[in-house]
């Protein structure tokens, strides 16, 4: 059961100490995927960055020990993490070492279904770990999903996973997996049916619009990025928020109502992608950790506040030593002056913080 105590103590302290209680940590920049909404497939057979010189496990957990007790949720990404052949040894070590964690998301691209499903009956029988949401990245169904991700067959290895990572989930308890869905010009109008079937299978469904930012799209031309002012995109979210609110959330669930305001949120963004919907909380309550150990204050803005490595792998030593830089990084943002995005790896936080501050948007996002 997700633990709502260390939760609010994590956010409490995390407010109150001025220290992050959630971060973005990405383990490898390996992905055996071909997505036309990211291009991090190609960091390395273009040999933009060293393979060689990302984290080891050992490195990950020094990094875990040190995290300060206000860290209670940690949301891994890649790349693929399950290419990682130490990743259920990283897992291990974030439920055991992470002092106050309560929380992690890993997601998937489910093309390497074994691999995935054996990882999870592994790290799911642990009984004392923290809940664990998975998420399959699904773009659709059968071809228009194929399509998008560039892989002949992916649909068909990321459902059978889904399948038995849903019923390891169910048994062992603790954990849930959804359905992570990416909306961008390359499929917006063709989900729709794919989006029926899902909410009427009554599987957790999360959207997302597809960024264009250069942790995507690091090496490509603007031409090819995804194009957030495609009128069709929110159109589509729209509709889904629709879809989602009368037939998928439920007022009891605090997840569902952080939900439903992020994909208010995203609709917002996309009317004005000119303005922060709200005050960001990256550099405050969040950071983000590159595979290589470069903290950020996410992954959109690479302002390079240093890297763990040459700070004992202590995060908060590193942040301590950087102060005029994190400040500079914070005021930047305040100004709106940051790449600007509506991303759930930095909205529900800066949501929960809002709220904690101005308790009269508690209903608003
Ligand atoms: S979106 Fe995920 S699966 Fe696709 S290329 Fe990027 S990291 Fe790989
Ligand atoms: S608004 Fe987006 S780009 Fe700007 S700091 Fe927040 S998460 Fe990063």
């Amino acid at each position: 059961m997700l633990k709502y105590h260390r939760i609010l103590r994590g956010i409490l302290s995390g407010n109150l100490r001025r220290r992050p209680y959630r971060l973005n940590v990405s383990l490898t920049n390996l992905c055996d995927s071909r997505c036309k909404t990211c291009d991090i497939w190609q960091i390395y057979p273009q040999k933009r960055l060293p393979l060689r010189e990302e984290l080891t496990q050992d490195e990950f957990q020094s990094i875990f020990r040190r995290l300060p007790s206000s860290v209670m949720w940690v949301s891994f990404s890649g790349g693929e993490p399950h290419l990682r052949k130490d990743f259920c040894g990283i897992m291990e070590s974030s439920f055991r070492d992470i002092r106050n964690i309560a929380m992690v998301n890993v997601p998937n691209n489910g093309i390497k279904a074994d691999r995935c499903v054996n990882d999870w009956k592994r790290l799911l029988a642990i009984r004392r770990r923290p809940f664990v949401y998975i998420t399959m990245s699904l773009d659709g169904e059968g071809a228009v999903h194929d399509e998008v991700r560039g892989v002949e067959g992916n649909y068909e290895s990321a459902v059978a996973a889904f399948e038995e990572i849903d019923a390891l989930c169910k048994q062992h308890g603790n954990a849930a997996i959804g359905i992570g869905l990416t909306i961008s010009k390359f499929n917006f109008d063709r989900i729709m049916p794919f989006v029926h079937q899902v909410i009427d299978k009554g599987i957790s469904l999360k959207i997302e619009a597809a960024d264009s930012g250069d942790l995507y799209y690091q090496g490509q031309d603007a031409d090819e990025r995804p194009d957030l002012e495609h009128e069709g995109i929110r159109d589509v979210i729209s509709e889904i928020y629709a879809l989602q609110n009368k037939r998928q959330w439920k007022w009891s669930s605090p997840i569902d109502f952080l939900t439903r305001n992020h994909v208010r949120g995203a609709l917002r963004f996309l009317d004005n992608p000119e303005k922060l919907v709200i005050p960001c909380r990256a550099a405050h309550s969040n950071y983000a950790i590159d595979c290589y150990g470069n903290v950020n204050p996410c992954f959109f803005f690479t302002t390079g506040l240093g890297n763990v490595r040459k700070y004992d792998y202590d995060l908060c030593r590193l942040l301590e030593s950087q102060r005029k830089k994190v400040q500079k990084a914070q005021q930047t943002i305040k100004d709106g002056k940051c790449p600007r995005c509506w991303h759930v790896c930095n909205s529900i936080d800066s949501m929960i913080d809002r709220k904690l501050r101005k308790p009269w948007t508690l209903f608003n996002v």
